[in-house]
């Protein structure tokens, strides 16, 4: 096995200097797959080419899947223990690591280093956590209601799990699938976004270097999506699609996947409503709001995408907020004073031009922030925008940029129904010093995460996952492993018959 990045003799960053002057290639069986039909991977700050990978398509999908057939036989009668081990591995790789895999997330996706650093950390977090988790797939005994008979159930892994992933955290969203899908025992074939392959290609290298045995993990580079999703989506060895992504391709997939009834994860788009009462700590409303809305220049399925705020308290809070907005720096991710780096597409920056034109159109004011809306750059500056009603555009779909909506509420009931009326029901959070608000408030949101006086909510060690139109099924947490396993009850008759 030759090693595409690893050089234990030079430091990280010199290795991926290095690495990042040359192709990439796709990983099928523990082989590198070069082809000469390639994409380039650019960088949203400078709009430059960082390398190219390989675009590959449906034979080089349904070989991947093959492998990973193969390698299911083996990987899934491994001890538990033996899967823990790899995985711990894998993490310390990854930790050591934490430079070069930055520094590539920060070219290929834009965010900020220092939050492309605590990227790499809260996605190796996962693989930390599903190494100690493989070692906890307890089936259970059932007391029998019937003499002579016992019941028990035992747990398996699933089989081949396709993983779709989004651009948005290319290693998180890639290691809440992948470690607990292999320490349940699957083997996977993953399709990371097309914009954002390299830090997949990374992680598989580091894989390979724990010692993941050929065929568990595979990856499909490609522009391809639809065709690659479809065969992903049909073929019968494929028993688990886990993807990540917009609520439009997760209903696709779900169509698709019908066929051959597959078992589902998706964790879809969000509209998450963030609520400031009266009685709320200003101080810390603002600071959850700032790390809940900015982070990842507002391109996270859990940002605050409504920011509804009490009469009371709309001055003094609106105060706070604008001047802890109008410090925020956008620029290039790997100047060091960055705190907002450039949008993933054009399209996407596109889309917030358009929110923000509907809403003015619509009556709302911007009282920070002056959207450089012309310019080629990739950048929107950090911006606020009050007034805002449910009849605007940016209230019903997720805004996924830089631009904060406030709205103004009188009553708490009002807000929860606000708040609910929604298709989606990922994240919500909300501000309050009273603690019966707090269970109130919490029991009425229809939403599978929320956050009461918090904006960063998300740990390996918690369910993730969303309610109504933003999907089903749990990553991280001791529900994260359940997803990958399959369930299989025994009914055992210990009767002696005599003659
Ligand atoms: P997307 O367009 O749905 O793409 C997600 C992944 O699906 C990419 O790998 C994409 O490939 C692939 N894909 C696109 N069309 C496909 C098809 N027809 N068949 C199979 N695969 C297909 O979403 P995105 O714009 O990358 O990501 C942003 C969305 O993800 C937002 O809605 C966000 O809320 C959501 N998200 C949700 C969570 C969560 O946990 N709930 C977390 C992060 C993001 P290409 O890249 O090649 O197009």
């Amino acid at each position: 096995m030759t090693y595409l990045f690893l050089r234990q003799e030079e430091t990280d960053m010199i290795d991926i200097h290095n690495r990042l002057s040359q192709p990439f290639a796709a990983c099928i069986n523990n082989e590198w797959i070069y082809s000469p039909i390639c994409f380039d991977v650019t960088n949203p700050a400078t709009g430059e080419t960082i390398t190219t990978v390989p675009n590959l398509g449906i034979a080089e999908t349904e070989q991947a899947i093959e492998a990973a057939a193969t390698a299911f036989e083996s990987w899934s009668i491994t001890t538990p223990k033996e899967r823990s081990k790899i995985l711990h591995k894998w993490f310390l790789l990854i930790t050591e690591h934490t430079e070069a895999i930055a520094h590539t997330m920060t070219l290929e996706q834009g965010k900020p280093i220092a939050e492309a650093r605590g990227e790499v950390s809260y996605g190796a977090s996962f693989v930390e956590w599903f190494a100690e988790e493989a070692k906890r797939s307890y089936g259970e005994t059932i007391p029998s209601p019937a003499a002579g008979k016992r019941l028990f159930t035992i747990k398996q892994p699933i089989g081949v799990v396709a993983a779709i992933t989004p651009w948005n955290f290319p290693v998180a969203m890639v290691t809440r699938k992948l470690a607990p899908a292999i320490a349940a025992g699957c083997t996977v074939v993953l399709k990371p976004a097309a914009e954002t392959p390299l830090c997949a290609l990374l992680l598989m290298e580091l894989a390979i270097a724990a010692g993941l045995p050929k065929g568990v993990l595979n990856i499909i580079t490609s522009t391809a999506a639809a065709a690659v999703g479809k065969v992903l989506t049909t073929h019968p060895s494929v028993k688990k699609v886990s993807f990540t992504g917009s609520t439009e391709v997760g209903k696709l997939l779900m169509e698709q996947s019908a066929s051959t009834l597959k078992k589902l994860s998706l964790e879809l788009g969000g509209n998450a409503p963030l609520i400031v009462f009266d009685d709320a700590d200003i101080a810390v409303a603002v600071s959850a709001t700032m790390a809940s809305k900015f982070r990842n220049a507002g391109q996270t399925c859990v940002c605050a995408n409504r920011i509804y705020v009490q009469t009371g308290i709309y001055y003094p809070y609106i105060e706070v907020l604008k001047a802890a907005v109008e410090k925020l720096v956008t620029g290039n991710g790997l100047l060091t004073d960055t705190s907002i780096g450039p949008l993933i597409n054009r399209e996407a920056k596109d889309k917030v031009i358009a929110f923000i034109k509907d809403a003015e159109n619509k009556g709302a004011k911007i009282i920070a922030g002056i959207p450089d809306t012309e310019a080629d750059s990739l950048y929107i500056h950090p911006t606020i925008i009050t007034n805002c009603t449910p009849e605007m555009d940016l209230s019903k779909e997720e805004i996924f940029g830089p631009l904060l909506a406030v709205y103004i509420f009188d009553k708490e009931e009002d807000v929860i129904a606000l708040a609910n009326d929604t298709p989606y029901g990922l994240a919500a959070y909300f501000f309050t010093e009273n603690v019966r608000r707090c269970y109130r408030v919490m029991e009425q949101l229809d939403y599978g995460m929320i956050g009461i006086n918090e904006g960063i909510i998300s740990h390996a060690e918690a369910p993730f996952g969303g309610m109504k139109q933003s999907g089903f099924g749990k990553e991280g947490s001791r529900y994260g492993l359940e997803e990958y396993l399959a369930t299989k009850y025994v009914c055992l008759n210990t009767t002696e018959y005599k003659n």
